[in-house]
Protein backbone atom coordinates (compact mmCIF):
# COMPACT_ATOMS: atom_id res chain seq x y z
CA UNK A 1 0.00 0.00 0.00
CA UNK A 2 1.24 3.28 -0.54
CA UNK A 3 1.33 6.55 2.06
CA UNK A 4 -1.16 8.11 0.12
CA UNK A 5 -4.12 5.19 -0.13
CA UNK A 6 -3.15 4.86 3.83
CA UNK A 7 -3.80 8.43 4.65
CA UNK A 8 -6.95 8.06 2.15
CA UNK A 9 -8.40 5.53 4.00
CA UNK A 10 -7.80 6.00 8.19
CA UNK A 11 -7.21 9.86 10.22
CA UNK A 12 -5.27 9.49 12.12
CA UNK A 13 -2.78 7.04 10.82
CA UNK A 14 -0.63 5.65 13.75
CA UNK A 15 3.12 4.90 13.01
CA UNK A 16 5.88 3.87 15.41
CA UNK A 17 9.55 4.23 14.65
CA UNK A 18 12.35 1.70 15.47
CA UNK A 19 16.42 1.93 15.28
CA UNK A 20 18.18 -1.36 14.11
CA UNK A 21 20.04 -2.45 17.69
CA UNK A 22 23.80 -1.90 17.58
CA UNK A 23 26.00 -5.09 16.86
CA UNK A 24 27.27 -4.78 20.69
CA UNK A 25 23.43 -4.87 21.57
CA UNK A 26 22.75 -8.46 20.85
CA UNK A 27 22.71 -7.64 17.33
CA UNK A 28 19.72 -8.46 14.43
CA UNK A 29 18.55 -10.66 16.57
CA UNK A 30 17.46 -8.40 19.57
CA UNK A 31 14.88 -6.61 17.22
CA UNK A 32 12.40 -9.79 17.73
CA UNK A 33 11.86 -8.55 21.11
CA UNK A 34 10.67 -5.09 20.35
CA UNK A 35 8.75 -6.08 17.28
CA UNK A 36 6.90 -8.89 19.73
CA UNK A 37 6.22 -5.80 21.98
CA UNK A 38 5.05 -3.49 19.20
CA UNK A 39 2.95 -6.23 17.10
CA UNK A 40 -0.07 -5.67 19.21
CA UNK A 41 -0.06 -1.99 19.23
CA UNK A 42 -1.20 -2.64 15.49
CA UNK A 43 0.53 0.45 14.08
CA UNK A 44 -0.61 1.12 10.51
CA UNK A 45 3.29 1.30 9.46
CA UNK A 46 6.45 0.65 11.18
CA UNK A 47 9.28 2.76 10.13
CA UNK A 48 13.28 1.71 10.76
CA UNK A 49 15.39 3.94 10.56
CA UNK A 50 19.25 3.88 8.64
CA UNK A 51 22.81 4.93 9.85
CA UNK A 52 21.24 7.48 12.12
CA UNK A 53 23.08 9.96 14.30
CA UNK A 54 25.84 10.09 10.82
CA UNK A 55 26.99 6.35 11.48
CA UNK A 56 27.79 4.22 8.42
CA UNK A 57 25.00 2.21 7.37
CA UNK A 58 24.76 -1.63 7.11
CA UNK A 59 22.17 -3.89 5.73
CA UNK A 60 20.55 -4.34 8.93
CA UNK A 61 17.67 -1.73 8.02
CA UNK A 62 16.35 -3.56 4.72
CA UNK A 63 16.79 -6.81 6.82
CA UNK A 64 14.46 -5.53 9.73
CA UNK A 65 11.83 -4.20 6.69
CA UNK A 66 11.80 -7.84 5.51
CA UNK A 67 11.15 -9.30 9.28
CA UNK A 68 8.51 -6.53 9.90
CA UNK A 69 6.66 -7.69 6.70
CA UNK A 70 7.49 -11.28 6.29
CA UNK A 71 7.08 -12.12 9.87
CA UNK A 72 4.35 -9.75 11.39
CA UNK A 73 2.61 -8.65 8.68
CA UNK A 74 3.25 -4.77 8.96
CA UNK A 75 3.54 -2.41 6.44
CA UNK A 76 7.77 -1.62 7.02
CA UNK A 77 9.09 1.79 5.69
CA UNK A 78 12.57 1.69 5.45
CA UNK A 79 14.68 5.13 6.38
CA UNK A 80 17.53 6.20 3.38
CA UNK A 81 20.55 8.81 3.48
CA UNK A 82 22.26 9.83 0.70
CA UNK A 83 25.08 11.80 2.64
CA UNK A 84 27.67 8.83 2.58
CA UNK A 85 25.96 6.92 -0.33
CA UNK A 86 26.83 7.36 -3.93
CA UNK A 87 24.25 6.51 -6.81
CA UNK A 88 25.71 2.91 -6.72
CA UNK A 89 25.92 2.38 -3.36
CA UNK A 90 22.00 3.20 -3.55
CA UNK A 91 21.39 0.85 -6.46
CA UNK A 92 22.54 -1.66 -4.08
CA UNK A 93 20.28 -0.68 -1.32
CA UNK A 94 16.86 -0.14 -4.13
CA UNK A 95 17.62 -3.77 -5.36
CA UNK A 96 17.58 -5.05 -1.93
CA UNK A 97 14.52 -3.49 -0.83
CA UNK A 98 12.92 -4.49 -3.92
CA UNK A 99 13.97 -7.85 -3.43
CA UNK A 100 12.28 -8.22 0.06
CA UNK A 101 9.22 -6.67 -1.47
CA UNK A 102 9.82 -3.23 0.42
CA UNK A 103 8.82 -0.33 -2.01
CA UNK A 104 8.00 2.54 1.01
CA UNK A 105 11.49 4.55 1.43
CA UNK A 106 11.88 7.88 3.98
CA UNK A 107 14.26 9.75 1.97
CA UNK A 108 16.61 11.45 3.47
CA UNK A 109 19.75 13.79 3.18
CA UNK A 110 21.07 12.07 6.03
CA UNK A 111 23.17 13.68 9.66
CA UNK A 112 26.39 15.01 8.63
CA UNK A 113 29.05 13.46 10.40
CA UNK A 114 32.31 15.47 10.97
CA UNK A 115 34.92 12.70 10.89
CA UNK A 116 33.12 11.25 7.52
CA UNK A 117 33.22 13.51 4.63
CA UNK A 118 30.01 13.05 2.49
CA UNK A 119 29.69 11.75 -0.86
CA UNK A 120 29.07 14.29 -4.06
CA UNK A 121 26.20 12.85 -5.91
CA UNK A 122 23.01 13.78 -3.81
CA UNK A 123 22.97 17.13 -1.71
CA UNK A 124 19.76 17.27 -0.60
CA UNK A 125 16.95 14.79 -0.07
CA UNK A 126 15.04 16.01 -2.78
CA UNK A 127 17.70 14.79 -4.78
CA UNK A 128 17.40 11.44 -3.69
CA UNK A 129 13.44 11.62 -4.05
CA UNK A 130 14.03 12.28 -7.84
CA UNK A 131 16.67 9.59 -8.07
CA UNK A 132 14.55 6.95 -6.07
CA UNK A 133 11.27 7.64 -8.42
CA UNK A 134 13.61 7.29 -11.54
CA UNK A 135 14.32 4.16 -10.50
CA UNK A 136 11.52 2.21 -9.76
CA UNK A 137 8.20 1.74 -8.25
CA UNK A 138 9.02 2.76 -4.95
CA UNK A 139 6.45 5.25 -2.80
CA UNK A 140 8.49 7.95 -0.82
CA UNK A 141 7.79 9.76 2.44
CA UNK A 142 10.00 12.60 3.68
CA UNK A 143 11.01 14.67 7.05
CA UNK A 144 9.77 18.01 7.73
CA UNK A 145 10.84 20.48 10.83
CA UNK A 146 8.42 22.09 12.39
CA UNK A 147 10.72 24.32 14.15
CA UNK A 148 12.91 24.61 11.36
CA UNK A 149 15.65 22.71 10.20
CA UNK A 150 18.80 23.45 12.22
CA UNK A 151 20.68 24.22 9.00
CA UNK A 152 18.43 26.49 7.75
CA UNK A 153 18.83 30.29 6.81
CA UNK A 154 14.73 31.01 7.75
CA UNK A 155 11.78 29.56 8.17
CA UNK A 156 10.73 30.40 4.26
CA UNK A 157 13.71 29.23 2.38
CA UNK A 158 13.20 25.78 4.73
CA UNK A 159 9.39 25.58 3.50
CA UNK A 160 10.35 26.52 -0.21
CA UNK A 161 13.04 23.50 0.08
CA UNK A 162 10.21 21.52 1.39
CA UNK A 163 8.13 21.84 -1.36
CA UNK A 164 10.72 20.68 -3.60
CA UNK A 165 11.13 17.63 -2.28
CA UNK A 166 7.04 17.48 -2.33
CA UNK A 167 6.88 18.13 -6.02
CA UNK A 168 10.29 15.92 -6.61
CA UNK A 169 7.81 12.67 -5.73
CA UNK A 170 7.23 12.59 -1.71
CA UNK A 171 3.76 11.74 -1.04
CA UNK A 172 3.79 11.67 2.81
CA UNK A 173 5.89 13.92 5.09
CA UNK A 174 6.70 13.37 9.13
CA UNK A 175 7.59 15.70 11.30
CA UNK A 176 10.56 15.90 13.70
CA UNK A 177 9.90 15.83 17.63
CA UNK A 178 8.77 18.56 19.20
CA UNK A 179 7.48 19.60 22.88
CA UNK A 180 4.77 22.50 21.67
CA UNK A 181 2.18 21.70 19.58
CA UNK A 182 1.56 25.70 18.99
CA UNK A 183 4.76 24.94 17.01
CA UNK A 184 3.15 22.01 15.00
CA UNK A 185 0.35 23.80 13.91
CA UNK A 186 2.25 27.28 13.36
CA UNK A 187 3.84 24.97 10.62
CA UNK A 188 1.35 22.89 9.14
CA UNK A 189 -0.38 26.21 8.10
CA UNK A 190 2.73 28.00 6.73
CA UNK A 191 3.41 24.57 5.07
CA UNK A 192 -0.73 24.61 3.68
CA UNK A 193 0.28 28.05 2.66
CA UNK A 194 3.35 27.34 0.19
CA UNK A 195 0.86 24.62 -1.51
CA UNK A 196 1.98 21.49 0.58
CA UNK A 197 -1.11 19.43 0.53
CA UNK A 198 0.66 16.03 1.32
CA UNK A 199 -0.31 14.30 4.65
CA UNK A 200 1.89 15.39 7.66
CA UNK A 201 2.61 12.96 10.39
CA UNK A 202 3.36 14.26 13.66
CA UNK A 203 6.40 13.22 15.45
CA UNK A 204 6.23 12.87 19.15
CA UNK A 205 8.71 11.35 21.28
CA UNK A 206 8.27 10.07 24.74
CA UNK A 207 10.77 11.61 27.29
CA UNK A 208 11.81 9.19 29.65
CA UNK A 209 16.04 10.40 30.63
CA UNK A 210 16.56 13.94 31.15
CA UNK A 211 20.27 13.66 29.51
CA UNK A 212 19.60 11.87 26.18
CA UNK A 213 15.86 14.49 25.07
CA UNK A 214 18.47 18.02 25.88
CA UNK A 215 21.33 15.93 23.79
CA UNK A 216 18.70 15.35 20.66
CA UNK A 217 16.74 18.32 21.32
CA UNK A 218 20.33 20.44 21.01
CA UNK A 219 21.01 18.08 18.12
CA UNK A 220 18.06 18.51 16.03
CA UNK A 221 16.81 22.33 16.43
CA UNK A 222 13.61 21.26 19.11
CA UNK A 223 12.74 24.00 21.83
CA UNK A 224 12.51 22.57 25.28
CA UNK A 225 9.47 24.35 27.01
CA UNK A 226 8.83 25.00 30.61
CA UNK A 227 6.46 23.11 31.19
CA UNK A 228 8.87 20.12 29.89
CA UNK A 229 11.86 21.42 31.79
CA UNK A 230 9.87 22.02 35.20
CA UNK A 231 8.94 17.96 34.47
CA UNK A 232 13.09 16.99 33.52
CA UNK A 233 13.86 18.93 36.50
CA UNK A 234 11.40 17.58 39.37
CA UNK A 235 12.14 14.27 38.18
CA UNK A 236 15.52 13.66 37.05
CA UNK A 237 16.87 11.49 39.91
CA UNK A 238 13.30 9.54 40.05
CA UNK A 239 13.74 7.80 36.84
CA UNK A 240 10.02 5.83 37.15
CA UNK A 241 8.76 9.14 38.12
CA UNK A 242 9.92 10.70 34.61
CA UNK A 243 9.16 7.66 32.99
CA UNK A 244 5.41 8.62 33.91
CA UNK A 245 5.26 12.03 33.39
CA UNK A 246 7.29 11.79 29.79
CA UNK A 247 4.33 9.56 29.14
CA UNK A 248 1.71 11.64 30.26
CA UNK A 249 3.40 14.61 28.54
CA UNK A 250 3.05 12.48 24.95
CA UNK A 251 -0.56 11.70 25.71
CA UNK A 252 -1.22 14.87 26.38
CA UNK A 253 0.32 15.83 22.75
CA UNK A 254 -1.15 13.44 21.05
CA UNK A 255 -4.52 13.90 22.26
CA UNK A 256 -4.37 17.41 21.19
CA UNK A 257 -2.98 16.92 17.96
CA UNK A 258 -5.87 14.43 17.24
CA UNK A 259 -8.44 16.86 18.21
CA UNK A 260 -6.52 19.29 16.13
CA UNK A 261 -7.62 16.57 13.32
CA UNK A 262 -3.66 15.49 12.78
CA UNK A 263 -3.31 13.30 9.87
CA UNK A 264 -0.84 11.15 11.84
CA UNK A 265 0.85 10.07 14.99
CA UNK A 266 4.53 8.84 14.44
CA UNK A 267 5.65 7.46 17.83
CA UNK A 268 9.72 7.57 18.51
CA UNK A 269 9.49 4.13 20.38
CA UNK A 270 13.22 4.34 20.42
CA UNK A 271 13.10 0.42 21.04
CA UNK A 272 10.94 0.49 24.41
CA UNK A 273 7.75 -1.50 23.17
CA UNK A 274 5.82 -1.08 26.99
CA UNK A 275 6.36 2.93 26.89
CA UNK A 276 4.61 2.81 22.96
CA UNK A 277 1.63 0.09 24.72
CA UNK A 278 0.76 2.52 27.32
CA UNK A 279 0.78 5.33 24.67
CA UNK A 280 -1.21 3.61 22.19
CA UNK A 281 -2.97 2.21 25.62
CA UNK A 282 -4.35 5.60 26.48
CA UNK A 283 -5.65 6.91 23.17
CA UNK A 284 -7.40 3.44 21.64
CA UNK A 285 -10.64 5.06 21.22
CA UNK A 286 -9.39 7.97 19.52
CA UNK A 287 -7.21 6.28 16.69
P1 LIG B 1 16.91 17.92 3.43
O1 LIG B 1 15.47 17.87 3.09
O2 LIG B 1 17.90 17.76 2.33
O3 LIG B 1 17.18 19.30 4.19
C1 LIG B 1 18.44 19.53 4.83
C2 LIG B 1 18.71 21.04 4.84
O4 LIG B 1 18.99 21.48 3.50
C3 LIG B 1 17.52 21.88 5.30
O5 LIG B 1 18.04 22.97 6.00
C4 LIG B 1 16.87 22.34 4.00
O6 LIG B 1 16.14 23.55 4.15
C5 LIG B 1 18.09 22.52 3.11
N1 LIG B 1 17.80 22.31 1.70
C6 LIG B 1 17.04 21.33 1.15
N2 LIG B 1 17.01 21.47 -0.20
C7 LIG B 1 17.77 22.55 -0.51
C8 LIG B 1 18.15 23.17 -1.73
N3 LIG B 1 17.71 22.73 -2.92
N4 LIG B 1 18.95 24.28 -1.67
C9 LIG B 1 19.41 24.75 -0.47
N5 LIG B 1 19.08 24.18 0.72
C10 LIG B 1 18.28 23.08 0.70
N6 LIG B 1 18.94 10.70 9.97
C11 LIG B 1 19.62 9.55 9.70
O7 LIG B 1 20.84 9.59 9.56
N7 LIG B 1 18.96 8.35 9.62
C12 LIG B 1 17.62 8.24 9.78
O8 LIG B 1 17.07 7.15 9.70
C13 LIG B 1 16.88 9.43 10.04
N8 LIG B 1 15.53 9.40 10.18
C14 LIG B 1 14.83 10.58 10.35
C15 LIG B 1 13.44 10.54 10.43
C16 LIG B 1 12.71 11.71 10.60
C17 LIG B 1 11.20 11.65 10.67
C18 LIG B 1 13.39 12.96 10.72
C19 LIG B 1 12.61 14.22 10.93
C20 LIG B 1 14.77 13.01 10.65
C21 LIG B 1 15.51 11.83 10.45
N9 LIG B 1 16.90 11.83 10.34
C22 LIG B 1 17.59 10.66 10.12
C23 LIG B 1 17.64 13.08 10.50
C24 LIG B 1 17.88 13.80 9.15
O9 LIG B 1 18.69 13.01 8.32
C25 LIG B 1 18.54 15.13 9.45
O10 LIG B 1 17.63 15.98 10.08
C26 LIG B 1 19.23 15.81 8.29
O11 LIG B 1 20.01 16.89 8.83
C27 LIG B 1 18.29 16.41 7.24
O12 LIG B 1 17.67 15.44 6.49
P2 LIG B 1 16.49 15.83 5.46
O13 LIG B 1 16.18 14.63 4.71
O14 LIG B 1 15.41 16.54 6.16
O15 LIG B 1 17.32 16.86 4.53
Amino acid sequence: MNMTQLFEKKKPVFSLEIFPPKKNAGGIETIYQTLDGLKDIKPDFISVTYGAGGNIADKSTCDICAIIKAKYGILPIAHLTCVNNSKADIDVILESLKNVGVSNILALRGDINPDIAPKDDFAYASDLVSYIKARGDFNISGACYPETHPESEDAVSDILNLKKKVENGTEHLISQLFFNNEDFYAFREKAKLAGINVPIEAGIMPVTNKNQVLRMATMCGASIPKKMSRLLNRFENNPKALEDAGIAYAIDQIVDLIANDVDGIHLYTMNKPYIAQRISNAIQSMR
